[in-house]
């Protein structure tokens, strides 16, 4: 391919970028953030990126580290692609392009690449659907970090990626010139067949089938220390146990995995089988009903659920954390750990969530 921008016939960052603020009236860089039938509040969000206005307050740019310990001061450009967390998401989104990884030095160099890529179609196709879902998700990242001390890992900013990227295909169904004529691009972004609705739409908890008991449960991970909590059922939503524990992890994914875990060593305790398990960590519920890609660090637990998972002849599936409202609700609850075993031991609260899944309440989801 020859570059006919820089004298060399061979791409160049600084040509390019010169290239779009050269043209002030038609800027390419600006005008390909608005595209057709695109969420714009990822348009704005990456105009702000690229004029330079996101860790600003009032015009002023706020020092402060990344919150992921690199001990770097937290630039845009480090969030979104210096920090260690950002480079490894970069890694696999390169490769979904079927493109090597480039080397960039600022944000702008990032931006021009990629929407070169993209322009050899038009804007609005895949390839800026997914720069800009990529910006969107470390961003959304690392301000549940900052604001919500929600520490999301690689697979969890990935799947939110695919999550947004299916939902815009379910939406407006990838044409082949948006897809690149590659057809096989859109077969990455699979998600659980329940989240094939729009960008709003109702969840409710559902009754497992006639014999079977359902077990919610979650973590709950806040100033350094991780909870969990967990409610079992029968086929009509009636109450069998719940607990809130506190375990010595020191992750919000393990404080997952751990009180799943625990809900499942107390079904087996008390004697209860068959299980239908449901999580709201899309990457555990990947984990255990697939064999691929565990982090080492949580092949322990894993190992250990799925063994249970064998002995209560358990299956599993993801829930929306709005339909498994009484499993958080039990993991954030202020006491000790504790195992409630009589409904009339448990907080007013949740008996009145447990009634209103057992009447099938249902619950809005926004993406
Ligand atoms: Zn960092």
């Amino acid at each position: 391919m020859i570059w006919d921008l820089s004298t060399s016939g061979c791409f160049n960052f600084k040509s390019t970028w010169d290239f779009f603020r050269r043209r002030r009236d038609e800027n390419l860089l600006y005008n390909r953030l608005w595209i057709n039938n695109f969420p714009r509040k990822i348009s704005f969000f990456v105009w702000q990126l690229i004029s330079n206005l996101l860790l600003k307050t009032k015009g002023l740019q706020l020092a402060s580290k990344c919150l992921r310990g690199c001990l770097s001061e937290e630039s845009a450009f480090h969030i979104f692609w210096e920090c260690t967390l950002a480079n490894s998401i970069w890694d696999i989104v390169f490769q979904l392009i079927g493109c090597q990884k480039i080397s960039c030095n600022s944000i702008e160099d990032l931006l021009t690449f990629w929407l070169n890529k993209a322009h050899h179609s038009k804007s609005g196709c895949i390839y800026s659907h997914l720069l800009f879902f990529t910006c969107w998700s470390i961003w959304k990242a690392r301000n549940n970090l900052r604001f919500r001390n929600d520490w999301e890992e690689v697979n969890k900013i990935l799947s939110n990626i695919n999550h947004l990227t299916f939902l815009q295909n379910a939406t407006f169904p990838y044409q082949a010139w948006q897809l690149h004529n590659n057809p096989d691009l859109i077969m990455h972004f699979k998600v659980p067949p329940m989240m094939t609705q729009a960008s709003s739409f109702l969840v409710s908890w559902t009754k497992p089938e006639f014999g079977r008991i359902k077990l919610n449960t979650v973590g709950f991970f806040v100033d350094g220390r991780a909870f969990g909590g967990g409610i079992a059922r029968d086929h009509d939503g009636n109450f069998i146990f719940a607990f809130h524990y506190e375990f010595g992890v020191n992750d919000p994914l393990s404080a997952d995995l751990y009180a799943c875990l625990f809900g499942l060593n107390r079904c087996l305790t008390k004697g209860l089988t068959p299980i239908h398990i449901e999580l709201q960590n899309y990457t555990i519920v990947n984990w255990l009903s697939h064999n691929r890609d565990i982090g080492w660090n949580f092949i322990n637990p894993i190992l250990k659920i799925r063994n249970l998972i064998g002995q209560l002849n358990a299956n599993i599936s993801f829930v929306w954390k709005e339909a498994n409202g009484v499993a958080v609700f039990f993991s954030k609850i202020k006491c000790t750990s504790q195992v409630f075993d009589n409904v009339e031991d448990i907080p007013e609260e949740a008996t009145i969530l447990i009634s209103e899944d057992m009447a099938g309440k249902r619950y809005g989801r926004r993406i």
